[in-house]
């Protein structure tokens, strides 16, 4: 299987069947912030995702993971009382051995949602992660996001990642 393909492929973060992941027995959830929690434009997380990931927390551990800089995320997360890492470095694992030091699963049990194909599902895909792609929350990226979307509709055409399939 391909690293840059998506084990599982939905429109947004409410569209995942999260009783699913939990009757699988994944037990930590990895969200990305940027374009996957909210737009790059949110400086704080919407009250329709505050109130979501509220309801999650009762089934799963909770982790934001951002490449963002952390006064970025901490004004994100901390309203919300949600654990993050920030300047986590995707796709390398350098932000989420910190997750797996303080929470000791193993990667199997965690899943990772998010918006790149070329951070959030190549580095789950590496550590052996649920991974789950979303679409982003809005068609506006941060510069260094640019280049990876021009590579992004080529693998996705090259590997006919369609919204909605499964890849088991
Ligand atoms: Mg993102």
């Amino acid at each position: 299987m391909s690293v840059f393909r998506p084990k599982m492929y939905q429109k947004d973060i409410f569209k995942i069947d999260y009783q699913k992941l939990k009757k699988s027995g994944y037990k930590i959830l990895i969200f990305d912030l940027d374009n996957t929690l909210g737009s790059v434009k949110d400086e704080v997380c919407q009250e329709e995702v505050a109130t979501f990931l509220k309801k999650l927390k009762k089934d799963f551990i909770i982790y934001v993971a951002s490449n963002n800089h952390k006064n970025r995320v901490k004004k994100f997360c901390d309203p919300i009382n949600c654990k993050y890492i920030s300047l986590s470095l995707k796709p390398t694992r350098f932000g989420i051995l910190k997750i797996k030091k303080q929470e000791k699963f193993d990667y199997q049990e965690m899943v990772i949602i998010g918006d790149q194909i070329l951070t959030d599902i190549l580095l789950g895909n590496r550590l052996g992660m649920l991974t789950i792609l979303v679409d982003p929350v809005l068609d506006f990226d941060l510069k260094v996001t640019r280049l990876n979307r021009k590579i992004e509709t080529i693998l996705k055409k090259k590997y006919k990642i369609k919204r909605g399939s499964y890849y088991d």
